[in-house]
């Protein structure tokens, strides 16, 4: 991949010959389109929601994760493209690069886009532009609409995260508290930091 595109804020905060993340390319994944969160042991704990759209992951920074209450608002701060083979990565990412800390896919699967504009579609990569988009996640842990909408533009620029009101709502659940491990290997952040296997 040459040339300049939306990876480039991505690609310069990384040293790949340090970093086991992958490297910025766009991606032809396999089942798609996807969407992952990824649980991150960062300076501060928080979940990265991430949707595949236009050969790249949109990406917000969820400080309390995901939830399946609709009555609960959740904080997104928008954060740089990543490339589609991100959605694999689970890892430590080493102490004193970029993000350093631990990775854990929380949750990954597909998802249909349910945006909509005068009874239109609105392309996913468009619907971010415009600040809201919805989606069906159709993840192990959390399922159903789910509405991404900017509530602050510019330097401070920010989103909130909203579980729709539909038959997968279920404000008795909390799986970001039951539900701690890995989907992929089935591990903790701490069995990941250790390097155990699954
Ligand atoms: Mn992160």
């Amino acid at each position: 991949m040459s040339g300049s595109d939306t990876l480039d804020d991505y690609r310069e905060k990384r040293d790949f010959s340090r970093t086991p993340e992958p490297p910025a390319e766009k991606s032809t994944g396999i089942v798609r389109p996807v969407f992952v969160i990824q649980k991150h042991d960062a300076t501060t704990l928080h979940y990265d929601f991430r949707l595949e759209a236009d050969g790249v992951l949109k990406s917000w920074a969820v400080p309390k994760g995901p939830s399946v209450d609709p009555k609960e608002k959740r904080l997104a701060l928008p954060t740089e493209d990543h490339p589609l083979d991100y959605a694999d990565f689970e890892g430590v990412i080493p102490a004193g690069s970029y993000g350093a800390g631990t990775v854990l896919v929380w949750d990954r699967g597909t998802y249909r886009n349910l945006t909509e504009k005068e009874g239109q579609e609105v392309g996913v990569a468009e619907a971010v532009r415009r600040g809201h988009v919805s989606v069906w996640l159709e993840g192990k842990k959390v399922r159903g609409g789910y509405a991404l909408t900017r509530f602050r533009t510019g330097k401070g620029e920010a989103w909130l995260l909203v579980k729709m009101d539909d038959a997968e709502a279920d404000p008795g659940k909390n799986p970001v508290a039951t539900e701690p491990r890995s989907v992929v290997s089935g591990r903790t952040l701490e069995d990941i930091e250790a390097g155990r296997d699954e």
